[in-house]
């Protein structure tokens, strides 16, 4: 095999997509917890049921392939995947196997073009429960709520060079099916099977199955790949335990051919419409990419600002709201500078945050008017991200509206330079970092409720 790059990583990514109805019957895919409870004959898998393929699900998948690049095939085939295991009890899975949905698409990461190699739609199998945990529990459960969800699987080449870039790309196809609206990440999980190999051992691949999250697959090919470099590397499949921090083997890896794939008798050939392909088309929202630019122009932020925010999407939901009550550049600068400072902070990253964009923007607002300042902006900013306040109370409550009131900051001015004649010489005899000792203490007077510049500019003149 020749590779450019010393280690090669190739995904397949499974994300559930976020329609009402399951794949091939009409069980709610949300609701009761309780075990069993969103179950019919279909997706229980009763010998005899005859599954119906949900329209939404073709449709949601088929705007995936197309914003993925992918060409389209002519028609929706489906095919039986046999395998033995508790949590199918049909004993197969239908999926796409010789024709997928979509096939040779990509996905631009910065400079690096990503080749996806295909996308199809599947149905997810049910979820097995181990009571008191995998290896210990002396039985097991089968809970077929989730049995039948509708699935997109995305396979990639062996294009990704670093567990970093695996992460982007996760991020990326992320913010892309929410761009889309066919993922809520509150409700819908992605997960992902790496294939992962490294030049020192001859490009020996192995896979890990099960990797939860962009976070947890930086983590868990960083872990891999060290694992291979120190160790002998056989073909094989293994699992990652997040909690560990490990991966572990499972099986020695099986073929596709191993599954057997057959045509499914009970699902017919659904021809792909080209006129219905047209609107689905043009039913595809603007992607990041465009978005940014369209920011930059319309709204004269920064290019960079323009990039964060629309790679995020909640960050363009807040930004796009914001807009509609203050200056654009002010919001960008808040979202972009602050609130992704205070995120980082928290280690809360932004696709996940709850932040009550209603109250984030009645801030913004405060501080356009400039009842608040700066300074109390980030204090309460900081106790939004991770509270859900009422912003105006809370500044009500806790008096930290900004003291406009001149006669107040002129008296707290006076008061400082009374008190501090050495930084007063100081700064007559020219230096600056005086001036700004002087502004630190009206400041502490002030509760930190006086505006910095206003201040700086009181003092100057008083002083002169
Ligand atoms: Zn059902
Ligand atoms: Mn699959």
């Amino acid at each position: 095999m020749k590779f450019k790059n010393d280690v090669v990583i190739g995904l397949e990514i499974h994300v559930e997509l976020n329609t009402k109805t399951k794949l091939f019957c009409s069980c709610p895919t949300q609701g009761s917890e309780e075990p069993n409870t969103r179950v019919c004959p279909i997706c229980l898998g009763h010998p005899g049921s005859k599954p119906k393929v949900n329209k939404k699900a073709i449709e949601y998948s088929a705007k995936l392939a197309t914003a993925l690049n992918c060409k389209i095939a002519k028609e929706l085939i489906f095919s039986r995947k046999s395998y033995f295991y508790p949590d199918m009890s049909k004993n197969f899975q239908i999926t796409q196997y010789e024709q997928p949905l979509g096939e040779d698409g990509f996905i631009e990461l910065g400079k690096n073009k990503i080749r996806i190699k295909r996308v199809h739609m599947e149905e997810d199998p049910a979820a097995l429960i181990h009571p008191g945990g995998i290896g210990i529990a002396k039985y097991v459960l089968v809970d077929y709520n989730r049995s039948g969800n509708p699935l997109c699987e995305v396979v990639t080449e062996p294009d990704l060079s670093s567990p970093e870039e695996a992460r982007d790309f996760m991020k990326s196809l992320i913010t892309i099916l929410r761009y889309l609206g066919i993922f809520d990440p509150e409700k819908n999980i992605v997960k992902a099977d790496a294939n992962v190999s490294i030049k020192e051992k001859g490009y020996v691949r192995a896979e890990i199955k099960n990797i939860t999250g962009f976070r947890e697959i930086e983590r868990a090919l960083a872990y891999e790949i060290e694992r291979q470099k120190h160790s002998d590397v056989k073909q094989e499949t293994r699992s990652w335990d997040a909690e560990k921090g490990i991966t572990s083997s499972l099986r020695t890896k099986e073929t596709e051919e191993d599954y057997g794939y057959i045509f499914d008798p009970d699902l017919v050939p659904i021809e792909i419409d080209t006129s219905w392909l047209k609107k689905l088309k043009s039913e595809i929202p603007e992607m990041p990419e465009k978005k940014s630019k369209r920011y930059v122009k319309e709204y004269k932020i920064a290019a960079d600002d323009a990039f964060v925010i629309t790679n995020e999407f909640s960050l363009t939901e807040i930004f796009e709201k914001a807009v509609k009550k203050v200056d654009p550049v002010l919001a960008a600068r808040w979202i972009r500078r602050e609130l992704i400072r205070i995120l980082n902070y928290n280690k809360i990253d932004p696709g996940e945050m709850k932040l009550n964009k209603e109250q984030f923007i009645s801030l913004l607002v405060l501080l356009k008017q400039k009842k608040i300042t700066d300074n109390t902006a980030q204090k309460v900013l900081e106790k939004l991200v991770v509270e859900d306040i009422d912003v105006q109370k809370y500044i009500a409550e806790n008096k930290l509206e900004a003291v406009s009131d001149s006669g107040v900051i002129d008296t707290y001015c006076k008061e400082a330079i009374a008190e501090n004649p050495k930084a007063v010489e100081d700064y007559k005899a020219g230096n600056e970092n005086s001036l700004n000792f002087i502004v630190g203490q009206v400041m502490r007077k002030s509760k930190g409720k006086a505006d910095a510049r206003d201040v700086k500019e009181r003092i100057r003149k008083i002083i002169k």
